[in-house]
């Protein structure tokens, strides 16, 4: 008999839209090939709103491939707990949902209380790997190096008395321009600002605060992106190294999300040390957050003094036909039907309950 896969996808997140398109090349994966005789595709679909539908329209939004808009009915209601009937069936759950309410440990936490196994990695490290202040004292512990940073509350944003100014200061001392302010808890350059001025930071601060209590203020540096992607459990591998290049600014969520604004180039042109030196810092990271099945970890190359610094992991990273994470799989040997394949076969190896 076939197992049952779970395929949840949606969400509620900036990321929905790149959610559909991840979930349609996994079904896709599942459909064809070896996997067919394995796997029997179940999808569950997250709407905008947090409400869970079950397989007849999840079919549906994954043909569309784009959302289903909540219904009039639905509105106002909550009804966050009735899980589609067909959620008692599943063998393992695949959830690839990205951003919050998905990558950050909420929906992990809830498929331990199924006591069904499930792709990727539990609770705990999906919340660490989310929360950027959690993420950098993790790789901190692990003694990776990083980018200067000050981590900033919301409350010292709107204080009374006003410390405001204060911080302001200590930003512009210990960091300089250009900085990057950020949303501690988020994706796809949401809320990041690159500020170059007083004003600027002001701005980005107040801006940055309305997606998040918690924010981060990261020193800004020149250097090449690279990412590396991790698979496995306890023993996990790394794959070659990609580069992200483009034109604009930075890497922001314009030129993430449209066409031909960014290329991906696998592998990356780099020193062999270099490449080796990524590929043992993203396993590092790997187990810092204490990650499960697959990774995607991003880095600065700072080329003039040789140096690389960790940016960021990102524990359910894009996983459309097209995203870095499939691609340099691929590269690596790793064909996109059998790296589903092996994240469910890693899913079934961790028990239940650990
Ligand atoms: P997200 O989790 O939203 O992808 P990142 O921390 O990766 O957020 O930042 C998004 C992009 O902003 C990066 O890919 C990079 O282009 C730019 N960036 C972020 N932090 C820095 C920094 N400290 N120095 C230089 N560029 C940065
Ligand atoms: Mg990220
Ligand atoms: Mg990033």
């Amino acid at each position: 008999t076939k197992l049952k896969v779970g395929l949840l996808f949606g969400g509620c997140s900036g990321e929905h839209e790149v959610s559909i398109s991840s979930a349609r090349a996994i079904a896709q994966a599942l459909k064809s090939g070896e996997n067919t005789n394995k796997y029997e595709v179940l999808p569950f679909y997250i709407q905008k709103n947090g409400i869970w539908q079950g397989v007849e329209i999840a079919q549906q939004v994954l043909a569309a491939g784009s959302p289903y808009l909540p219904t009039d009915e639905q509105q106002g209601k909550h009804n966050l707990w009735q899980f589609p009937s067909q959620a008692s069936e599943i063998d393992v759950w695949f959830p690839i949902l990205h951003g919050p309410n998905g990558e950050d440990g909420t929906v992990q936490g809830l498929l331990k209380l199924m006591q069904v196994p499930f792709v990727g990695t539990p609770a705990l490290g999906s919340a660490v790997g989310m929360d950027k202040l959690a993420m950098k004292t993790a790789f901190a512990q692990a003694g990776l190096p990083q980018v200067k940073y000050i981590a900033v509350n919301r409350s010292q944003i709107y204080s009374n008395p006003c410390v405001f100014p204060k911080l302001c200061d200590e930003i512009e001392a210990t960091l300089g321009y250009p900085c990057f302010v950020k949303p501690a808890n988020l994706g796809s350059s949401v809320g990041i600002a690159k500020v170059r001025s007083r004003a600027q930071l002001e701005t980005a601060l107040d801006n940055a605060a309305s997606y998040d209590r918690r924010l981060i203020v990261e020193a800004g540096v020149v250097a090449r992106e690279v990412e590396c992607a991790v698979l496995g459990n306890d023993q996990a591998k790394a794959s070659v190294v990609g580069e992200i290049t483009y034109t604009s600014d930075f890497y922001d969520y314009q030129t993430k999300y449209t066409a031909g604004q960014a290329d991906l180039i696998i592998p990356a042109s780099l020193p062999d040390a270099i490449t080796t030196q990524i590929q043992e810092m993203a396993i590092k990271a790997f187990a810092a957050v204490d990650g499960a099945g697959l990774a995607r970890v991003d880095f600065f190359y700072v080329e003039q003094t040789g140096e690389v610094l960790i940016n960021e992991i990102n524990t359910l990273p894009g996983f459309t036909t097209t995203s870095m994470y499939p691609q340099l799989w691929a590269a690596t040997g790793i064909p996109f039907s059998e790296l589903v394949d092996q994240l469910i076969q890693l899913a079934l190896e961790r028990k239940v309950n650990s």
